[in-house]
């Protein structure tokens, strides 16, 4: 093989270079300016939200969404185990402590059951609930939040979505349906990272089901400054803004969103036809419940073993591939958390390896990909 097939690369084929050209005629580069407002408005619409906080990286977006919903010392915060370690590291921001939830093997998220059952047991016994619950829509695939909202709802937990990687993911049926994944918890939280659905270069988006909410998170990303000449600030604030060059990539990124949501799922389909029959491969949820993102296609190999075998000799063939998290029990930062449940989130990550998906994925070239995992699978005796 020639050309190297990356595993996950933005496409800038839009209006990006005409609204950056406009940022710079017009001065406007920092996080004043007309961009910002316009990708806000326009990325609250795309998911039907009423109000939307451009934020200067996802995980700002999730530091704000826990400290709107209270976390604080003395308190915890349930959080996937297995997720990228931004979607712990801001309770720790807060001097909360993190509670770790293991995954359900159905969709790789927060398993319900555990979580349904923890706080169930703090109301029962007494002890405190936790201050959140940040729920990961790991790798685009909605989470199951409906048994858990509910019964967050009734003993006032919030939930904060961390819909970074599911952008464009959506329920289809029950309480949830026709909600767009980042809409349903009180706090939904998105990144723009170069990677992910959408990209400013760096940026995240957050949104919040209490419009009060959304206003507070957009006070504290600026300095917490009371608006006029002085400089008054009524809180502990942040530099969390969005700068107005990366809107305007963001706003020409989102008018094309539902070519790249459209692209990820033929790839995701293509995948799924070809490795239907491959024993060897445990091809990712798809549940009927919900529709996910597609943001990188992952399977399961057998073990660890055949999947680093797997990926290095992809890598020779040019293929970039890449297994996904450690789960956070595994990290040097997280080791010593309580931990609800167990080993699934081990077994997941062990054998996970995610699959080019970039938008851009020509068809030859997921052509080329496919053959190579299979040819390589048949070698090491694993198809
Ligand atoms: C990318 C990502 C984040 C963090 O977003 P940044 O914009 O990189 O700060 C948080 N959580 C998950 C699950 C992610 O994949």
């Amino acid at each position: 093989m020639t050309r190297r097939i990356p595993l996950s690369v933005p496409l800038l084929a839009g209006n990006e270079q005409r609204y950056l050209t406009e940022c710079v005629s017009t001065n406007f580069v920092s996080s004043v300016g007309p961009f910002v407002t316009r990708f806000e408005r326009g990325f609250a619409s795309a998911i039907g939200a009423a109000d939307a906080v451009a934020c200067s990286s996802g995980t700002a977006a999730i530091h704000l969404a826990l400290v709107t919903s209270g976390a604080a010392p003395g308190r915890d915060v349930l959080v996937s185990d297995l997720t990228f370690v931004a979607a712990a590291n801001p309770v720790r921001y807060c001097g909360a402590d993190v509670t770790l939830v293991d995954s359900e093997p159905r969709t790789w998220n927060l398993d319900p059951a555990l979580v349904v059952e923890e706080l169930r047991r703090r109301d029962s016994s007494g002890e405190a609930q936790p201050a959140a619950i940040v729920a990961v829509h790991l790798l685009g695939h909605p989470a199951d939040l409906g048994p858990i909202l509910s019964v967050a709802t009734e003993l006032g937990v919030p939930v904060v979505e961390d819909a970074a990687e599911a952008l464009g993911a959506s329920w289809s049926t029950g309480d949830l349906a026709g909600k767009a994944v980042g809409t349903a918890g009180s706090v939904g939280c998105f990144s723009f990272n170069g990677n992910k659905v959408l990209t400013t270069g760096g940026g995240g988006m957050l949104v919040a089901r209490v419009g009060a909410v959304a206003t507070r998170a957009r006070h504290l990303s600026t300095q917490a400054r009371i608006p006029g000449p002085e400089y008054f600030h009524d809180d502990i604030g942040y530099n969390y803004r969005l700068t107005n060059v990366a809107a305007a990539i963001g706003l020409a990124q989102l008018e094309q969103l539902e070519g790249f949501l459209d692209r990820k799922r033929k790839i995701a389909d293509t995948y799924d036809r070809a490795f239907e029959a491959i024993d060897a491969i445990e091809r990712p949820p798809d549940l009927s419940w919900g529709r996910r993102s597609s943001w990188l296609y992952t399977v399961l190999l057998p073990d660890r073993s055949a999947r680093e075998r797997l990926r290095t000799g992809l890598a020779e063939d040019g293929i970039e591939t890449r297994p996904i998290w450690q789960p956070l029990h595994r990290q040097a930062a997280y080791a010593s958390c309580r931990r609800i449940g167990g080993g699934v989130a081990e077994q997941i990550a062990d054998r996970a390896l995610s699959l080019p998906s970039s938008p851009s994925l020509a068809g030859h070239e997921q052509e080329a990909v496919v053959s190579a995992v299979l040819t390589r699978l048949r070698s090491g005796d694993l198809g």
